[in-house]
């Protein structure tokens, strides 16, 4: 099937969608055959340009009291909102999600928009203390230009997450798409950098050579990343040489632990979408999963006969429960997770249907897998799989599995399920997370009121509400003697 109009996105500067000369194809993760974007190849002195942009447009948007940055930022809420009925299929040829998973991508991103800004007033009025010795005033300031840079599965919210708390604070920004998701996100900036005056928002293209020109740019005084650890070690190197604020949000291996009190059909209902929303390419989707030895079996068959309900499928197509993965190096590396665990003593169980068995080999699909009998310490259980398979681990007691569920050199998301609400607390606190839900973990699980990261390798500093907006200020410390 070729597709007529393919979407052509250069880098937004200064309130211009400039015409490269250099562009590179996009395809289809369903339909490896079809291009469905032309995006600019961008080089350091694109980079250079974009930042030069927001660096003049700072002072300005800096002065811009805050209400109108408030008012000017609901308009580019609403933008977002009434563009993902438009933009979503495009997103969808991009990432390779399903419509609904794209969808949500635009309704997040509006809501954490909104609720960002809604906070920003509040936040940014000065602390000040008047006693008989002094005067003292406690500012929160724009640190300038911040960069952003975010990967290809969800990309509207993610950009969101950084973009909000940026402007609201008023610094400037320039964003780097993900190489495999950028065009859906360009055209969706370019709406929204014409309601916001010029130059506050640009956009650059490019892979990691733009990254690291960006990250290391001596204007750029903020850099919000986030995708792998590998890649977040190299922006913490690009940014040293000028000592940059940096927030990494990382990988996650999260642990959801089954107490033995849980309700195991609501458990299920819930639990199983955690896992396989976004073909489980999602940074907080449930990785490992504990059960109390004496439930293993009877939880193990009714989770598998569940996901065996699952279509896989291209995400335009409506009988898709999910799509393919994003990329052939996503790809290659959950076939390779997948055969070293069928190599090993776990029992790994391939479950699901083909939509169109015909076109299968013509995307990365993967059909839905369970490990059951997984020992702890399983690559399949250690490794962050950012796939559609998760292990299924029998434990004997609360200490054997509050040790393991801790075990591990991430520490994003988790959660713990329960019908009893004070074990559940008591059991969350003690777990080694930026966040953990009780009862939840997927999508439904996230609230903006709920600061969002990882502790340990999963990250650093924290996206949403006050503290997301603190990561984007200076504070400024004023006083003077009476
Ligand atoms: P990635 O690290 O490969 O890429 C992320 C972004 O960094 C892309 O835009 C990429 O082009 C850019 N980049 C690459 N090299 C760079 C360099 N040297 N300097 C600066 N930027 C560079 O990640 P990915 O494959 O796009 O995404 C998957 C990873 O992201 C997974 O590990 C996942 O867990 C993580 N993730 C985390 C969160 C979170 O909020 N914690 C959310 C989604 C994904």
């Amino acid at each position: 099937m070729t597709q007529t109009t393919v979407p052509q996105v250069g880098h937004l500067i200064a309130g211009e969608m400039s015409a490269a000369s250099d562009v590179r194809d996009v395809f289809d993760p369903g339909r490896l055959d079809e291009v469905v974007a032309r995006v600019a190849v961008g080089t350091a002195d694109d980079v250079d340009r974009a930042v030069r942009a927001a660096h003049a447009a700072f002072p300005a948007w800096r002065d811009t009291a805050p209400t109108e940055r408030v008012r000017l930022l609901m308009a580019a809420a609403d933008v977002i909102a009434g563009s993902g009925e438009e933009l979503a299929p495009q997103l969808v040829r991009e990432h390779g999600g399903v419509l609904w998973e794209a969808q949500t991508d635009f309704g997040l991103g509006t809501g954490v928009l909104q609720h960002t800004a809604s906070l920003a007033e509040e936040f940014l009025r000065p602390l000040q203390f008047d006693d008989e010795q002094s005067f003292i005033s406690v500012e929160r300031v724009p640190r300038g230009v911040a960069a952003a840079i975010v990967p290809w599965n969800m990309p509207v919210v993610l950009t969101v997450m950084k973009l909000a708390p940026a402007l609201a604070t008023g610094n400037t920004l320039v964003l780097k798409p993900s190489p495999f998701a950028p065009a859906a996100l360009t055209l969706l900036l370019q709406r929204v950098a014409a309601v916001l005056p010029t130059g506050v928002l640009n956009v650059v293209h490019g892979e990691g050579d733009v990254g690291a020109a960006l990250t290391s740019h001596p204007l750029v005084r903020k850099v919000g990343f986030t995708g792998g650890i590998s890649t977040a070690q190299k922006v913490v190197q690009s940014s040293s040489s000028t000592i940059k604020n940096l927030t990494l949000e990382l990988g996650g291996n999260d642990p959801a632990v089954v107490l033995d009190d849980a309700d195991l059909d609501a458990t299920l209902d819930r639990m199983v979408k955690g896992v396989y929303t976004r073909t489980g390419q999602i940074c907080f989707a449930v990785k490992r999963i504990y059960v109390p030895r004496a439930q293993y079996d009877r939880f193990a068959d009714a989770f598998c006969e569940r996901v065996d309900q699952y279509a896989v499928g291209h995400g335009l197509d409506p009988e898709s429960s999910f799509g393919p993965l994003n990329n052939e190096a996503q790809y290659k590396k959950v076939l390779d997770l997948l055969d070293r665990t069928r190599n090993s003593s776990a029992k790994l169980v391939q479950l699901g249907r083909k939509v169109d068995p015909a076109g299968w080999d013509n995307g990365y699909y993967v059909l839905p897998h369970v490990a059951r009998d997984v020992e702890h310490t399983a690559p399949v259980s250690c490794e962050e799989q950012f796939g559609p398979v998760v292990p299924l681990i029998a434990y004997d007691d609360e200490q054997q599995v509050l040790g393991w569920a801790n075990d591990s050199d991430y520490g994003l998301g988790s959660s713990v399920w329960t019908s009893d609400p004070e074990r559940g607390l008591a059991f969350a606190r003690k777990i080694e997370a930026g966040s953990t839900f009780i009862n939840t973990h997927s999508f439904e699980s996230l609230d903006p009121r709920m600061p969002f990261g990882g502790i340990k390798q999963s990250g650093i500093g924290r996206e949403f509400g006050d503290a997301g907006l603190s990561e984007y200020v200076e504070e400024h410390s004023i006083r003077r003697l009476k």
